[in-house]
């Protein structure tokens, strides 16, 4: 079976390995078709200039949004990097996120913490600043004691440092992706802790933005998981996709390290 990862992520976000790492490793993992899809850029592609070989590699992004004031991901797979639509999206993403990280830096000062925001700029390679950079710090300063805590009480969902209105709008989003010649998808649905009924409606809008594909398999899930998201695949006529969610070794999972996918999902990958 090709082992497919269409989900992953290198230090111009919040990976820890640089692209030529990450594609050596999917190598030696034995990964066929890879995507990179940092967090809203497409830096890395700019540091692999031989896209040929034994791997097949898939340009791609994982954009930031907020959908009824839930933060959502959407993956856009299969992008013609020199399209002007997605150098846009790319440009206005970044300058969110930059905007963003001054804000956040300011939430936590407020909240009393000596927060250097040269130090967390460091911490991110000076490339996109995100949440897990703000982390780091929060533990090299000694507020907490590791990366996880500190999204509990600072940085995760509805906590002082999530900020997430900064982000263009879902169709905005689409937009910027299929103009580019992408197919949409969205990642990893069960992470949003919806309620079936709320997932559906989020679906309904994203198919009508122009959003083609789900993740079926995002890491590793439990087969009921699995099955559960392929009904709503086929429920709503959408593709299905797969990926890691690499970021870095010994952290979730591997690259190319997944449930295996669906015999009865359409795969995302079939008309490319
Ligand atoms: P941002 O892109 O700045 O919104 O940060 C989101 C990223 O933070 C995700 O892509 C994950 O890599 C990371 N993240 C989210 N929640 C957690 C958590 N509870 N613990 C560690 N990392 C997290
Ligand atoms: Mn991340
Ligand atoms: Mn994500
Ligand atoms: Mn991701």
């Amino acid at each position: 079976m090709q082992k497919i990862d269409l989900h992953s992520h290198t230090l111009v976000s919040d990976g820890s390995l640089s692209p030529i790492e990450l594609v050596a490793r999917a190598k030696e993992q034995c990964v066929e078709i890879l995507s990179i899809t940092d967090h809203d850029t497409v830096a890395a592609y700019e540091q692999l200039t031989d896209l040929e070989g034994d791997l097949t590699i898939i340009p791609g992004i994982e954009f930031s949004t907020q959908w009824r004031g839930v933060g959502v991901h959407i993956v856009g797979l299969n992008l013609d990097l020199s399209s002007e639509a997605i150098q846009q999206g790319v440009a206005q993403q970044e300058q969110s996120r930059r905007d963003r990280s001054v804000l956040i830096g300011q939430r936590l000062i407020k909240a009393g913490f000596p927060v250097d925001m040269a130090r967390v700029a460091e911490i991110a390679n000076h490339s996109n600043i995100g949440r897990p950079h703000f982390a780091q710090h929060l533990v090299e300063l000694g507020v907490v004691k590791n990366v996880a805590v500190a999204f509990k009480k600072y940085l995760g969902n509805g906590k002082i440092g999530d900020v997430k209105q900064c982000w263009a709008e879902l169709p905005q989003i689409v937009s910027w992706i299929v103009d580019s010649g992408g197919t949409a998808v969205l990642a990893h649905p069960l992470k949003y802790k919806m309620t079936r009924t709320k997932l559906a409606m989020l679906l309904d809008d994203f198919i009508v933005a122009g959003g083609r594909a789900m993740e079926v398999v995002s890491g590793q899930q439990c087969a009921t998981e699995v099955e559960s998201l392929v009904r709503l695949c086929q429920q709503k006529g959408l593709l299905g996709s797969c990926g890691s969610d690499f970021h870095q070794p010994s952290q979730w999972s591997e690259i190319g390290s997944m449930s295996a996918f669906p015999g009865n999902c359409s795969p995302v990958w079939e008309n490319w």
